[in-house]
């Protein structure tokens, strides 16, 4: 005969609804901030309402305005800088990238052409009417990259160097932050706020991957970072879909991804002849492969209310001009 067995009643995982539960909308998101971290906000449903940052002369980001900065990883040559804006500004970039002072992780690899490199690419923004974001890595060298670009990147790798992110901060042009590889949602909102505490208040955090435990991707490109660093900051949040997935393949996909989730701008590498690249070229869209990118994410925008235009100037040297 079949013994009857006793039902075990609703299961305690039923009982609980997270949505419902009183606690769940007034538990903070994360441990009580101090005071003074005027940057962010911490109860979950509050969304700060997101702001328009302009970056120079005639190019915005925000919550309409799309950016879209791409180039190679580094500047090795003028005709390869050359040759990638052309190919960018062609395909609809509103900003042009390129690295003249590498954080290479083995010192045997290609550092970068330092002050000529910085030089070639403000040249090469110049002639196609592109501002140009490129990455400081010294406080000693904030004053020479700030001469040459409309927006100083801070690389992974220095997220967490306070003296250059307090010489940011006393700069008076907007800060590319990208999040530390190893770096908690906080930690990077607080690297923010060393920057902003000097009176520097334009700043773009830029999520480009975390480290993971699996070798198919470079890194793991955090997506769900986009809608949680915009829930507790009013800043304008980019994505970096080339160094968080290490794959060419990888980077249309999650670029498309990141804008569903909210992001405001896109930092991706191009390069005219990956195969060649002195850097990341196994990561770098060809250019065939760039055009392709804008062109779906210009179908896309839209629907997330945001578009992607050129800089509003004729002359990329009034828009650097006018961002100091
Ligand atoms: C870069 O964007 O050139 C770069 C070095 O990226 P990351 O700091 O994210 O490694
Ligand atoms: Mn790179």
């Amino acid at each position: 005969m079949a013994r009857k067995i006793p039902s075990p009643g609703p299961s305690p995982l039923a009982l609980f609804d997270p949505v419902r539960s009183p606690t769940y909308r007034s538990r903070p998101l994360f441990a009580p901030i101090p005071r003074g971290h005027d940057l962010l906000t911490f109860e979950i449903p509050q969304q700060p309402a997101a702001k328009t940052l302009p970056l120079c002369e005639g190019l915005n980001i925000g919550p309409e305005e799309f950016l879209l900065a791409a180039g190679p990883c580094a500047v090795e040559s003028k005709d390869q800088m050359q040759s990638s804006a052309e190919l960018v500004a062609a395909a609809g970039a509103n900003m042009l990238r390129g690295g003249a002072f590498k954080p290479r992780t083995s010192p045997d690899s290609f550092q970068g052409l330092g002050a000529e490199g910085l030089r070639i690419l403000r040249d090469s923004g110049h002639r196609v009417g592109l501002p140009v974001v490129t990455e400081v890595m010294d406080p000693r060298e904030v004053a020479l990259v700030a001469e040459h670009a409309a927006v100083l990147q801070v690389g992974s790798r220095n997220m967490q160097n306070i003296p250059l992110l307090r010489e940011l901060g006393r700069q008076n042009l907007p800060v590319l932050l990208k999040r530390g590889a190893a770096a908690t949602i906080e930690e990077f909102l607080n690297a923010a706020e060393y920057i902003r505490r000097e009176g520097n208040e334009r700043i773009l955090l830029c999520e480009r991957g975390i480290r993971g435990f699996d070798p198919s991707t470079r890194f793991v490109l955090d997506l769900a970072a986009v809608p949680v660093l915009k829930s507790r900051s009013e800043l304008p949040v980019i994505v970096d879909p080339s160094h968080g997935t290490g794959h060419r393949h990888l980077v249309l996909p999650m670029a498309r991804a990141a804008v569903a989730a909210g992001a405001d701008g896109l930092l991706v590498e191009v390069h005219p002849d990956p195969e060649r690249a002195r850097s990341d070229g196994p990561q770098a869209l060809r250019p065939e492969d760039f055009s392709r990118l804008v062109e779906e994410i210009r179908e896309l925008l839209p629907m997330l209310g945001k578009t992607l235009s050129p800089p509003r100037v004729n002359s990329t040297a009034k828009v650097q001009a006018s961002a100091r």
